[in-house]
């Protein structure tokens, strides 16, 4: 069986692109480590994805050199929080991994989603 790794290390990444700036994206914040953007089709009035500029597959591909990339990913969710008037409201954030949490985009990437009352169940 190939994994999620071997399947996407060598094909085209599109969340590469946006970041290298070959594809277009709503960004909202950007870093040395980390670059944010708007969710083209949003579960909600704000959803945003913030991804590390290094192409990581998911949580199985985080190694333990990537720790600092973490900081900057939830310090980018604080100031994009604060950003686009969710902070005080709340937000959900979320890191789907694998088939069964139905990831599609296989570059990591942390969910940002707020603007209004979410559901409460986290498995749709
Ligand atoms: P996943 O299901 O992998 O956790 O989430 C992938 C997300 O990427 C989805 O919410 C999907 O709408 C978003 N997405 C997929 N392709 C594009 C794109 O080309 N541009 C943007 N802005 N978002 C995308
Ligand atoms: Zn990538």
């Amino acid at each position: 069986m190939i994994s999620p790794t071997d399947r996407f290390k060598n094909k085209e990444c599109i969340f590469c692109k946006m970041i290298a700036g070959t594809l277009p994206s709503e960004k909202v914040y950007e870093n040395e480590h980390v670059f944010a953007f708007r969710d083209i089709n949003a579960q909600s009035p704000v959803h945003v994805l913030i991804i590390p500029k290094k192409h990581i597959v998911d949580i199985l591909d985080v190694s333990g050199e990537d720790s600092e990339i973490f900081q900057h990913i939830f310090r980018a969710a604080q100031l994009i929080a604060g950003q686009l008037g969710i902070a005080g409201s709340g937000f959900r954030t979320v890191f789907n991994s694998g088939d069964n949490a139905c990831q599609t985009m296989y570059h990591l990437h942390l969910h940002l989603l707020g603007g209004t009352q979410l559901g409460g169940s986290l498995v749709g």
